[in-house]
């Protein structure tokens, strides 16, 4: 065959196998076979010597047009190649930015803490010290050391978990107190709240639980009186449920404070005129209170001569009730996230 219609008929096959090239690889191959040192294209340069003189310039021209011809062809077709990866890359990554996003499901914080928290802030801010308290407590603490001793009817109240004969889950967060009364050694005055939980075997409904919250003060001094309590009260009440309301106090009755008073607040809802949330009276329950019985501060190392004092008691899920107007104290604990999600911190 003619050496031109032979460099013709390699470049004929190389640019068809250059188009027909389906990926890279295989481009690569094609170019190896004809563009490579030891291609046949190459191998037709050793024709030249059998070529007439006349003739070679012609058919040198012939073999760098073919060389250049399938270079030009394998150049388009590669990076033909590569755009067609890269868009099917891209199109195997595309976000489809309709969808909706993922929710995130965000906790929130349990009403009962919120009013934990805040109670303990407005106490701190007058002075008191917050002290923790154990959930598990000795008889001695939780009872005798507040004047009940074994034979007392107020313990008929206030039944609780038993662990032994002589270990309790704590019926009242005033089981703190003597233990402050007792670390302070008789010397010091005291100031402090102890927020925690209390167990008492009661059968759960609306408004009793088997475990509920209280916040337990106490204040120790040298001329302490009811007029001080009022007073704490008093400012406790209004930076918890407003300005304008208003506390009174009537006469009690709790083992461990003499004289004792139960604490009302006057009604947000109606002002005082009665409504149904305070059944008419225009008052609502909170707390109960009292000065330091004697014998609670002998006990705790403090001679009532010198020292007097007095302490309350709130529930927090009461104060939460009356503050979100929950009706029912199991929801506290009940982890029902419909209702938690109503709540928010301020
Ligand atoms: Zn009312």
């Amino acid at each position: 065959m003619d050496p031109i219609e032979q460099v013709k008929a390699i470049q004929e096959k190389a640019l068809s196998e250059v188009a027909g090239a389906s990926s890279s690889e295989e481009l690569t191959r094609v170019r190896n076979t004809y563009l490579a040192k030891k291609s046949e294209l190459t191998s037709l340069m050793g024709l030249m010597k059998q070529i007439p003189a006349e003739e070679k310039a012609a058919f040198g021209k012939v073999l760098n047009d073919a060389r250049d011809a399938i270079q030009a062809a394998y150049d388009a077709k590669s990076q033909g190649l590569e755009s067609a990866a890269l868009s099917a890359k891209l199109a195997s990554e595309a976000i489809d930015l309709t969808l909706p996003g993922r929710t995130l499901c965000q906790g929130r914080v349990n009403p009962y803490w919120i009013i934990v928290d805040e109670m303990s802030e407005i106490f701190a801010s007058m002075g008191f010290e917050i002290v923790e308290g154990r959930d598990v407590e000795t008889d001695h603490f939780n009872f005798e050391m507040l004047n009940v001793p074994k034979d007392h009817p107020a313990r008929d109240m206030q039944d609780t978990f038993y662990i032994t004969d002589t270990l309790l889950l704590r019926t009242q967060t005033s089981a703190a107190q003597a233990h402050t009364m007792l670390a302070k050694a008789g010397k010091e005055p005291i100031r402090m709240i102890c927020p925690g939980k209390c167990y008492r075997r009661d059968d759960d409904d609306m408004t009793h639980s088997h475990e509920f919250g209280q916040i337990e003060g106490l204040v120790i001094d040298k001329g302490i009186s009811l007029a001080d309590l009022k007073g704490t009260l008093e400012l406790f009440v209004r930076k918890m449920f407003g300005e304008k309301r208003e506390i009174r106090l009537h006469s009690s009755y709790f083992p461990f404070t003499e004289p004792s008073v139960e604490v009302d607040v006057s009604c947000a809802a109606c002002g005082g005129k009665g409504c149904p949330m305070c059944k008419g009276t225009g008052w609502i329950e909170i707390l109960g209170a009292g000065e330091v019985h004697p014998h609670v501060l002998e006990m705790g190392g403090y001679d009532p001569k010198v020292y007097s004092g007095f302490a309350f008691g709130v529930g927090v899920e009461r104060v939460a009730m009356l503050r979100y107007g929950v009706d029912d104290i199991r929801r506290f604990y009940q982890n029902d996230v419909r209702f938690l999600k109503d709540f928010s911190e301020k």
